[in-house]
């Protein structure tokens, strides 16, 4: 395919998305309008849902409006609203059979209609027609449908109560409805068995959250699979996804009060953040802590030696120094948003070198690129350790000898902390830029427990996690080791 053809392929995916991206505007607007609001208050029992939710905010201490969404939800299912997957006959009651879809008449066309599905039924020969109607005072009348009357309908229901309602399209073809919680401070879904969607095996893809103030994608409250979805969003750039959005709520916004954009800015970086830590559980699974205990060999020797090789990812230990654990986290007593990156560009950190004077010829072996310990690009922090406990040998701890080789940039840092049975404790610093740094004390001599914990943070702009870097090493020195810890041993005097 030639780059034209390619071109106006692209333009026309990005047209059919934006139309999709907008395609929720125009009955969210329904929503606003008074008369459609006091249409649907006046089919609700609202004065006996309001007596009910400040009894239960007064018993359980919960946001009375929440309480209030509750009685308007439980309402809504209980009494007004029938899901309907085929019409039964209106003569004989026998559940129809589907015959197609059929043009729709010019009264169902007043009422925003879909596709008017047609029914007849096997036994008396009756025709029956679903109009699937997306105006949502046609659905105050006829109280019926599948997800998307249901969504529908229960969004204007809440909009009249005064709550902040979003309409939500699931691109895999399924909708319903978020609401604000003040109560949690976050935006909940009233959808019974959304939570199920990604264990049904659909193949999400993208996830639109549409209202009149708002256009947001809510895909990574729903998803947990991110490199899975992420291949699936291949419809337009997530570049151009996000300069979509932009321009949609800057023109939603442009009528609201400063105060009123302040507090969506607010919900929209708490909404952020909760993304991100969904994101972060994936990258972060159950972690079981590990701590090192001497063999009989090492007993004998009185002497504990474990190597961690970055680029290989394994840990070595014992006399020839043998292939241990495989995978930097299988031997780490605690982790807290860190990751191992193996990268074969190294550009950042040449480039930062040669802005120092670093001339090209010394630059050679760090062109072949490099693995490291670093914090998530999300999160300011970054925490591991490292635990050993020789309680059962009884021995202690004479020396301890830690080698690293850490990198760091910018403002970039590596705080490591020793700590030893109790409160014995040692701060260390090896944070000096490219170096390897040998550390021998004897600061825990007596003690039968250590724990060595790197803390990295810091750094600038958007690659500031890259900025303190752990184990660094070229990736094809799988030889050497990154990060050393020697422990001699000796008789217990106590
Ligand atoms: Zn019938």
């Amino acid at each position: 395919m030639d780059v034209v053809t390619l071109d106006r392929l692209q333009a026309e995916n990005e047209r059919y998305f934006f139309a999709r991206l907008r395609s929720q505007d125009k009955v969210v607007q329904l929503y606003e309008q008074p008369s459609l609001q006091q249409q649907a208050l006046d089919l609700m029992p609202v004065s006996a849902m309001r007596k009910e939710a400040r009894k239960e905010s007064e018993q359980t201490g919960r946001d009375e409006r929440d309480c209030l969404m509750g009685q308007v939800n439980k309402w809504f299912y209980g009494s007004f609203f029938r899901w309907l997957d085929k019409p039964k006959c209106s003569r004989c009651g026998t559940v129809t059979k589907n015959i197609g879809i059929l043009p729709p008449t010019i009264e169902e066309q007043r009422w925003l209609v879909g596709p008017v599905e047609g029914y007849k039924c096997p036994y008396c020969g009756t025709d029956e027609r679903f109009p699937r109607y997306n105006h949502p005072a046609k659905l105050l009348e006829t109280r019926r449908g599948r997800c998307g009357e249901h969504a529908n309908c229960q969004a204007l229901l809440l909009r009249s109560m005064g709550f902040d309602v979003r309409h939500v399209t699931d691109w895999t073809d399924h909708v319903w409805v978020e609401v604000y919680s003040y109560q949690e401070q976050k935006w909940v879904t009233c959808d019974r068995d959304y939570f199920s969607r990604e264990r049904e095996g659909k193949k999400l893809s993208y996830m639109v959250a549409v209202s009149n103030e708002e256009t947001v994608d809510v895909t990574w409250r729903y998803s947990t699979k991110q490199n899975e979805v992420m291949q699936r969003r291949l419809h337009v750039s997530e570049e151009w996804l996000a300069r979509a959005l932009a321009f949609l709520n800057y023109q939603k916004q442009q009528k609201l009060s400063p105060a009123r954009r302040e507090t969506l800015r607010e919900r929209s970086a708490l909404e952020l953040a909760e993304f991100l830590s969904n994101y972060q559980k994936q990258l972060e699974p159950k972690h079981t802590p590990y701590t090192f205990t001497p063999t009989d060999e090492e007993i004998n020797s009185k002497r504990l030696q474990v190597q961690y090789c970055c680029a290989s990812d394994k840990y070595r230990r014992g006399p020839k120094m043998e292939t241990f654990l495989q995978g930097w986290k299988s031997g780490t007593a605690a982790v807290k948003s860190v990751f191992r990156k193996y990268e074969h560009d190294w550009t950042t950190v040449l480039n930062y070198l040669r802005s120092r004077g670093v001339k090209e010829a010394d630059l050679t072996t760090l062109r072949k690129g490099n693995a490291f310990l670093s914090r998530l690009p999300s999160s300011p922090t970054g925490l591991v350790s490292w635990a050993m406990d020789f309680s059962t040998s009884g021995l202690v701890i004479d020396t301890i000898t830690i080698i690293t080789h850490c990198v760091t940039m910018e403002s970039g840092k590596v705080d490591w902390k020793l700590e030893g049975d109790d409160d014995v404790v040692e701060n260390l610093s090896f944070s000096s830029q490219r170096d390897h740094k040998s550390h021998t004390t004897s600061s825990l001599r007596g003690c039968k427990t250590l724990k060595l914990t790197a803390v990295l943070s810091g750094g600038r702009g958007k690659l500031a996690w890259k900025h303190a870097q752990l184990c660094s090493q070229p990736i094809d020195s799988e030889g050497d080791s990154s990060l050393d810890i020697a422990v001699t041993l000796k008789e217990s005097t106590a």
